[in-house]
């Protein structure tokens, strides 16, 4: 609820996060109304989801200001009185004495009304509770706009209503590809996929990865995994090595996690990445165990001096080579004194340089014996993905170098 969603001035954020949790509970989503701040018309919604299903989720329009008008609305849709819950209004007033605030204002206060007979969901992530209550076998939930005051509201306080509901659990985990689009991956997957109706198969697409997610719903957890043992099974064996984990994190938490678990150091020359390899490997804590440094040596300038990469080579092959990838990984590896050696050099575009297609792009690993280059030809993405599926690879390549899986399908360069 809310006219900002309308004017498309805030993404409905909290409709996704809804959904995704009910599906977890096989409970089928039929509608989403998004409706301005405008009493008539939120009235009407109501009507009109009362009429057509089970279970009304609302989101927003909780808070103390006036175009807050969520409760009233459905109280009076479901003809129920609004009534202060004294629990709640205890609750608030002990946050305001904790946080020295002056005295409550009435409309304050209408945060704590809640329709006659419902349970309160208390919000420890902000003031506006939510409340929960069935009337004529239509269940309505009430919840909080604000995202930070959604997801956990969603996570502690509808799962258990919903899990209570469902008779049975439902587990589901998640297989993580790179190398693979999500249209291959569902083509390839399609007729099993319609084969299955308990546990269900659904790919789904990150930036630069894709995931399957097997879904099992059983009366009991451990029923549930034995049911997806030869799902997960099946589809690890339907793709092979392109699978690099299971309900972990992504590409570049997973990669570096190795490194550190095997306790292999790197070090990374990057050109037309300008670093964001770097800084996807320090986002992961602790990175520091496994990455000594590196360089951003954008031009040719920088590639020479800095690294010691030979004019005659930059001239001769040009910047973006298979040739000056190599002495990228190779001398950065030297430099720092790492296990392993990455170099990335490319076009990202939009413009190119006249010798290259935009999104040519040559990302190198190097050991203390080998150098494996990888030679992408990344075109029709834009300037950012090119940079994002350039990290990518340098990611797949060490993840697979770390696994003892070829890394490039030629195998080593020298
Ligand atoms: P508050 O107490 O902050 O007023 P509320 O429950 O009344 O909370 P709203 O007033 O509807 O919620 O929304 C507060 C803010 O939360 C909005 O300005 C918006 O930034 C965010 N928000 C609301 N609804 C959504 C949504 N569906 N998706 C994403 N963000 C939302
Ligand atoms: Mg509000």
């Amino acid at each position: 609820m809310g006219t900002e969603l309308l004017l498309g001035t805030t993404i409905n954020t909290d409709a996704a996060d809804v959904a995704v949790l009910l599906s977890e509970y096989g409970i089928n989503v039929y509608w989403q109304t998004v409706v301005g701040d405008n009493p008539g018309r939120v009235a009407e919604a109501v009507r009109r989801a009362r009429g057509r299903a089970d279970l009304i989720i609302t989101t927003g329009g909780l808070g103390p200001t006036c175009d807050d008008l969520t409760k009233s609305a459905l109280a009076e849709g479901f003809g129920i009185p609004l009534e202060l819950d004294r629990g709640e209004e205890a609750w608030l007033r002990g946050i305001w004495a904790e946080r020295g605030y002056s005295e409550l204002t009435p409309n304050n206060l209408q945060q704590v009304w809640l329709p006659q007979g419902s349970t309160p969901l208390r919000n420890d992530w902000g003031t506006a509770p939510g409340c929960y209550f069935e009337r004529e076998g239509v269940r309505v939930i009430m919840l909080p706009g604000p995202p930070g005051e959604l997801r956990p509201m969603l996570e502690h306080r509808v799962r258990p209503i919903l899990a209570a509901l469902s008779d049975g659990v439902i587990v589901s985990h998640n297989i993580h590809f790179f190398g693979i689009g999500e249209s291959e991956m569902e083509y390839r997957l399609r007729s099993y996929m319609q084969e299955l109706t308990n546990p269900t198969l659904a790919p789904y697409a990150k930036p630069g990865e894709c995931l399957v997610r097997v879904t099992a719903k059983a009366s009991t957890a451990a029923e549930a995994e034995e049911m997806m043992a030869p799902v997960i099974e099946r589809v690890r064996r339907e793709f092979g090595d392109l699978a690099y984990g299971m309900d972990g994190t992504d590409l570049a938490g997973h990669t570096v996690r190795l490194l550190i678990e095997r306790g292999v150091t790197l070090a990374c020359a990057e050109s037309c990445t300008g670093g964001e390899l770097q800084k996807r490997i320090t986002d992961v804590p602790g990175a520091s165990a496994a990455l000594l440094g590196g360089m951003v040596v954008y031009t040719n300038m920088a590639k020479a001096s800095l690294l010691g990469v030979p004019e005659r080579l930059l001239e001769e092959k040009g910047a973006v080579s298979r040739e000056v990838a190599v002495e990228l990984a190779r001398r950065v590896r030297e430099r720092l004194g790492s296990d392993l050696g990455v170099g990335i050099t490319g076009l990202a575009g939009p413009d190119g340089d006249g010798a290259h297609e935009v999104g040519t792009v040559f990302i190198s690993l190097a050991d203390g014996e080998h150098v494996w280059v990888r030679e992408k030809h990344l075109t029709g993405r834009s300037r950012a993905l090119v940079r994002l599926h350039s990290c990518q690879h340098a990611f797949d390549m060490l993840r697979r170098y770390l696994s003892g899986l070829s890394v490039t399908e030629g195998g080593p360069e020298a």
